[in-house]
């Protein structure tokens, strides 16, 4: 059998169960369902996720099924699910509806339901049709908006300008869902980390999402950003010019959310809810730059680690 939480194989295949192979952090106790497979647009230059996939939209009586299996392994007790793939919200309104109420007809004490989705995607869909899928049941959206600088938003080939993350993420938040919001640390090279910092800073204060989440940019073999970086074109900032980037962030931050840094990838858990915690999240950063600067090993640590486990 599966763990449904994880998509591992536990012990006897269930073999018809089609599990997303992706799930942001704050999901891991989730029971994992897929609606469609890969992502519609699979070009991002630093993502690896989907490479493998041809995008495909599952099948309804398909999902009821893998539903159906997951309450015969777990029982009818789960609290929260996560829908993968990248962007299931493409899905027909009323098959998302189908799918959803199947979903809490079999799980009635679902607290939570989430899903990725993109910008584009709700730009496109009508207020309508989301206020219609929220009410069927899912609650909360985790959105790539990686940086706010429309210029790196191009180079990056995200597919998403500025305006289409503001009016995608204000459609989403207008229908009444959660919005989480993920910012990609470092996507600006050394040469760009401040506008990287500042014009992220500008799209989070338009948005004022529920949830900022940040992730440090790891370049992965085969993607253009990996590329970019071996022959030089870009280069990737240390410990010391993330931690700068993330401080102007939060700095020129005036939203209403909760920032995480729920990530293996970041060097410091700088988490808090602004804007109450702002100071204290700036003076951690401050307390990790200062170490940096005197202690090598420790800087050394960091760049080998890419994540900060010490303090
Ligand atoms: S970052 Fe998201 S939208 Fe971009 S290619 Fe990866 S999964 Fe698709």
């Amino acid at each position: 059998m599966f763990n449904f939480r994880f998509g591992r194989r536990l012990a006897t295949a269930e073999e018809s169960y089609d599990f997303p192979p992706f799930r942001p952090p704050s999901e891991a106790d989730s029971l994992l369902l897929r609606v469609s497979r890969g992502c519609p647009w699979n070009r991002c230059a630093f993502c690896p996720m989907y490479k493998g996939f041809k995008f495909e939209k599952r099948q309804v009586p398909d999902i009821k099924r893998d539903i159906d299996t997951a309450r015969t392994y777990i029982g009818g007790n789960a609290e929260t699910v996560f829908i993968g793939d990248s962007d299931s919200l493409v899905i027909n309104t009323g098959q998302m509806c189908e799918v959803l109420g199947h979903l809490h007809g079999v799980f009635p004490s679902l607290t939570r339901v989430t899903s990725y989705a993109r910008a584009l995607t709700l730009k496109r869909k009508s207020l309508k049709s989301l206020k219609k899928i929220m009410e069927a049941g899912l609650t909360r959206l985790h959105i790539g908006l990686e940086t706010g600088s429309g210029r790196l938003l191009e180079r990056i080939r995200k597919g998403a300008g500025v305006d289409t993350m503001i009016l995608g993420c204000g459609n989403a938040r207008e229908a009444g869902f959660e919005v989480s919001l993920y910012v990609l640390l470092g996507i600006g090279g050394e040469a760009d980390w401040q506008e990287h910092a500042s014009e992220t800073a500008k799209v989070l204060n338009e948005i004022d999402p529920d949830f900022i989440r940040v992730r440090t940019l790891v370049p992965v073999p085969g993607t253009p950003v990996f590329q970019w970086w071996k022959e030089g074109s870009f280069e990737m900032p240390g410990p010391d010019a993330i931690l700068r980037e993330q401080r102007v962030l939060i700095e020129s931050l005036s939203v209403t959310s909760q920032y995480l840094s729920d990530h293996v990838s970041n060097y410091a858990p700088v988490h808090g809810n602004l804007p109450a915690d702002k100071t204290n999240m700036l003076s951690m950063i401050d307390t990790v730059l200062e170490r940096i600067s005197k202690d090598e090993e420790f800087k050394a640590d960091l760049e080998n680690m890419r994540y900060l486990r010490r303090l």
